[in-house]
């Protein structure tokens, strides 16, 4: 690694809190001790970071903690869905800290959600004892390949075309990134499997987000596939023969999320006498075993596997995870599993790893720790 990129890399990693002492950042990068410390000392020389008055524990010795030059140890990583959001801050021990529940209304846009999941930053900030450096968000619709702009996003009215770095420049002057949610919860993935024993990594998979709606996202070793106009991955209006005639909130019919989302599922037990208001009384019903909503579920996942099954005979990934709401309960993972096997072939099935998502509910939390926010530049604004 040439100087400049080892300094950028220590540097994310201490803004970023995934790490904030010089061993820390040995054992996170597998550099030589040498070789962080003259980084570090570069660093500090130049004024970028510096070495706070406390020393922290690691394991035995203790070593000086060591923050940006603007006292910033931490990185606000959040998830936003159209009625709640998931907040939480980078740690350097466990990665991300816990995440809590936060009551939103997308639709309100920017302005209004900024200041309520600005509210609840400041209140982890001060729980934890540290200063938030820059904000993460993952959003549920499309993102621009720079990671700035929403860009015609349904589920998301008022939010079309901004520029969220910006606008949470405006609001808070933190630097910050935004990511599509299932692409947030594909990095995710990747990054979290890495931190577990006895767990193989997976860096090219096909992860699905499926809870109200259903979303995806395509990782190729590492990255997510951005596509033209940062609308790769998108599932949820693949047209599937078991749902022809159903009208689709996109306006056509006989899309995929017509028949396999969690609402589309409510709908159909609705219909048959069997009424859930919302989605978390249908997920505490399967868990109850409640026999015609497992069976429903099981069906949902193998519409959605037989989907996916294209694309797996395509694209022969390493792994199709199932994220979101609906992958908590088996049956769904089940018919995911049991669809592929049905439509690949064995060759391709032998190695491939189909999964409920390891990280959860915090999927997406988990890509965001990876990223770094850019400070908004004057020629960057528009
Ligand atoms: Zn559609």
């Amino acid at each position: 690694m040439a100087t400049h990129d080892v300094d950028e890399a220590i540097l994310t990693l201490i803004g970023s809190g995934q790490a904030d002492t010089r061993p820390a950042i040995v054992k996170q990068t597998g550099l030589a001790a040498s070789t962080v410390s003259a980084a570090v000392s570069r660093l500090v020389e130049a004024g970028v970071i510096a070495e706070a008055d406390e020393s922290v524990s690691t394991g035995g010795r203790r070593a000086r903690r060591l923050v940006t030059s603007e006292g910033a140890g931490a990185l606000a990583l959040v998830e936003l869905g159209a009625h709640h959001g998931l907040v939480a801050l980078t740690n350097p021990t466990r990665g991300i800290g816990r995440a809590t529940s936060l009551l939103i209304d997308i639709a309100k846009g920017p302005e209004a959600v900024l200041a309520a999941v600005m509210e609840e930053i400041s209140r982890q900030e001060k729980a934890a004892g540290v200063r938030v450096g820059g904000l993460a968000l993952a959003v549920p619709g499309p993102v621009d390949a720079e990671r700035t702009r929403v860009i015609r996003p349904a589920r998301m009215p008022g939010w079309d075309g901004i520029n969220v770095a910006e606008a949470v420049a405006q609001q808070c002057g933190l630097p910050a990134i935004i990511e599509n949610d299932a692409r947030a919860g594909a990095i995710g993935e990747s990054v979290y499997r890495r931190r577990l024993e006895g767990v193989t990594p997976i860096d090219t998979l096909i992860y699905i987000k499926a809870g109200s709606a259903i979303g995806g996202a395509y990782l190729v070793d590492g990255t997510p596939l951005v596509g033209q106009g940062g609308l790769a991955g998108d599932i949820s209006h693949i047209p599937i023969e078991a749902a022809a005639g159903r009208p689709c909130k996109c306006g056509n019919v006989g899309c995929l999320e017509t028949i396999a989302s969690a609402d589309s599922i409510r709908a159909d037990l609705a219909a048959s006498g069997l009424v859930y208001e919302n989605n978390a009384q249908l997920l505490a019903a399967a868990r109850g075993g409640v026999p015609e909503v497992a069976t429903a579920i099981r069906q949902a996942g193998t519409l959605l596997g037989l989907s996916v099954a294209h694309l797996v005979s395509f694209l022969a990934p390493q792994g199709v995870i199932v994220g979101g709401a609906l992958s908590a309960v088996d049956a769904f993972s089940a018919g995911v599993r049991a669809a592929l096997h049905q439509s690949c072939l064995p060759s391709i099935m032998e190695d491939l790893v189909i999964e409920s998502s390891r990280s959860g509910r915090d999927a997406a939390l988990w890509g965001l720790s990876s990223l770094t926010p850019h400070k908004i530049s004057k020629e960057n604004r528009s």
